[in-house]
Order: C-alpha cells, then sequence, then structure tokens
C-alpha cells in the first residue's frame, strides 16, 4: 500500500525513548495500523548518524522475524518518520504488570526460556546477517506482541564500530552496560557481541525476579562501579532450575572471554527446550493497559 501523509491519523502514544517518541498511527484509506517512530532530523553529527543508522538496520532486517518489522521511512515537517509494525508492549512494560499485580509473581521458566529465545534470535540475525551488534540491550528495547511474538527494535546506536568512547548519554537510568564496556582491560577494548549477552543477562534477570540487579543510576559512578567490582548478580537462590541457573551464569561472566557466543547460547538446555514454547495466552494475560 501506498501511505499519503495527508490520510495519516495519529491515535494514542506508544512510547518515548531519548531520542524518538512512538505513535500509533493509522492510515484513513487503508484502515491500517501502524508504529510510527518520529525523529527530528538533527543537524548535529551524531545526531544523524543515529538516525540513518536506525533505519538503515531496521531496513537491513527485514526479512527476520525477530526483529521489528519495517515498512519504510519518510521525511516530513522537519522529522524522518519510520514506519513499523505495531507491537503491545515492550519488556519493561509487560514486567510492570506482571510485578505490580503481584511483587511475588513467579513467571514459568519455559516462558522466560521462550521469551529469551527469541531475543536470542534476533540479535545473532543482527550480527550474522546484517553485521551489527545492536549495543543497547535493555527492556525497553525488546518489544512483544498477543500472539507471542517478541522482537528487538531501536537501533540507532547499532554497530559495527571497533573501538570509540562510551556514549554515556545512552545509559538511561539503569547500566544494562557489560563490565569492559565501562573499564576496558587490555585484550578486551574490542566491543563484541559479547557485550550484548551480557545486557541480555542482566534483561532476564530483572524480568524474572521483577527487580533491576544493581542500584540506580541516582549515582552515576557507584553504580558503574559496582557492575565492574562487584560479583556478577545471580538468580535468588534455590528457586530456579539448575538449567535456568546455568544459562544467567554464563551471560553475567566478568571475563568477556568466557561469555559464550549467540550459537552456544542457542545450545544451552534451558533455551533449547523452549524453542516453540507458545507464549501468547501468557502475554495476553499481562498485556493490557
Ligand atoms: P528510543 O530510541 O527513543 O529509545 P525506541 O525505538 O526504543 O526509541 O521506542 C521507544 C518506546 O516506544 C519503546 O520502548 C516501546 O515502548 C515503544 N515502541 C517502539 N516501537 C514500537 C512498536 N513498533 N510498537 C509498539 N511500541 C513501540
Ligand atoms: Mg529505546
Amino acid at each position: 500500500i501506498v501511505l499519503h501523509a495527508d490520510n495519516l491519523q495519529t491515535i494514542q502514544n506508544l512510547g518515548r525513548g531519548a531520542y524518538g517518541h512512538v505513535d500509533l498511527v493509522r492510515d484513513r484509506q487503508s484502515g491500517k495500523s501502524f508504529a510510527v517512530k518520529r525523529m527530528t532530523l538533527a543537524s548535529f553529527e551524531e545526531g544523524q548518524r543515529r538516525t540513518l543508522m536506525e533505519v538503515y538496520v531496521a531496513a537491513q532486517s527485514k526479512d527476520c522475524p525477530y526483529t521489528v518489522n519495517f515498512y519504510g521511512a519518510m521525511s516530513l515537517e522537519g522529522e524522518l518518520w519510520m514506519i513499523m509494525e505495531r507491537m503491545d508492549m515492550s519488556l519493561d512494560k509487560l514486567r510492570e504488570n506482571i510485578f505490580g499485580a503481584d511483587e511475588n509473581y513467579k513467571i514459568p521458566e519455559n516462558i522466560i526460556g521462550n521469551i529469551t529465545y527469541q531475543i536470542i534470535k534476533g540479535l545473532s540475525y543482527l550480527r550474522d546477517e546484517v553485521s551489527v551488534l545492536h549495543r543497547d540491550v535493555k527492556p525497553s528495547n525488546i518489544l512483544i506482541n498477543k500472539c507471542g511474538r517478541v522482537k528487538v527494535c531501536d537501533f540507532g546506536i547499532s554497530g559495527n564500530i571497533v573501538k570509540e568512547s562510551l556514549a554515556f548519554s545512552n545509559v538511561g537510568s539503569k547500566p544494562y552496560l557489560a563490565p569492559e564496556k565501562i573499564s576496558p582491560r587490555d585484550g578486551q577494548v574490542g566491543f563484541s557481541s559479547r557485550a550484548d549477552v551480557w545486557s541480555l543477562g542482566i534483561t532476564v534477570l530483572e524480568f524474572t525476579t521483577g527487580k533491576f540487579p544493581y542500584r540506580g543510576w541516582q549515582n552515576a559512578f557507584e553504580a558503574l562501579n559496582d557492575v565492574v567490582t562487584k560479583p556478577s548478580p545471580t538468580l535468588p537462590a534455590g528457586e530456579y532450575s539448575d538449567e535456568f541457573n546455568d544459562f544467567i551464569n554464563s551471560t553475567l561472566k566478568k571475563d568477556v572471554n568466557e561469555r559464550p557466543r549467540y550459537a552456544d547460547l542457542l545450545k544451552k538446555p534451558f533455551i533449547e527446550k523452549c524453542q516453540s514454547v507458545d507464549i501468547s495466552s501468557f502475554v495476553q494475560e499481562f498485556a493490557n493497559e
């Protein structure tokens, strides 16, 4: 279908991040709805790079069922609009819904395993087929829908640059950053997909327990220092299977060289046995605002 700006009607806001806001938009002509991310066409270089990268990666990963579906981009009113499929919510919102109702709720392990499987598939596609690292893996950048699909989004700071200074402005309110990104040691300077594996581990741990495993970002230095100096966080003792513990502990190896790659993660029993678990009714139960 062909979209005309005049026919697009904004229905509601779906979310906001540091760089753009995302609205639910309906095309009056076709009756179809889309999620539209509006980004200001920044005049500064970093902003332009971000916007370009975002659209490039989205376009390159069109065929992947584990990245958010991208239909096209258009430039309008000094903004760039990215037209995407509408998902139901991000993982941070889902977590709030789950634990807001019952802070001791225990999400079944096979549900967590399947969500994690789908995230790994998205991240490994980006790496293998698009040759980029995501670099901003966190719950607000993982989208989920009532059909039980989980998709990675927000490719603004993705890239394949090997060495660069840390963009702390991208860290948000909590550090999902791997230790080697905060304090690179010799031989660990480069960025590898294993930094994304760490962020994945923190994301899954937070989703499981309902709590971020480190102190928040109010005091930035201490928060980052904890990641580097404290032992890796773990699941609460005695509550989860050995397979799940093994999965979390391997993603949160502080030494990047000991952390598994995506191919290894996909072979872990916790992930492998959850490949075809259907999470749709779980999502439907909690995805109502
Ligand atoms: P930013 O770069 O500003 O972080 P994101 O792409 O992460 O922007 O989008 C911000 C928020 O908007 C997400 O956390 C999510 O809640 C919501 N969102 C983004 N894309 C979609 C989509 N396709 N469908 C539904 N909600 C979305
Ligand atoms: Mg985001």
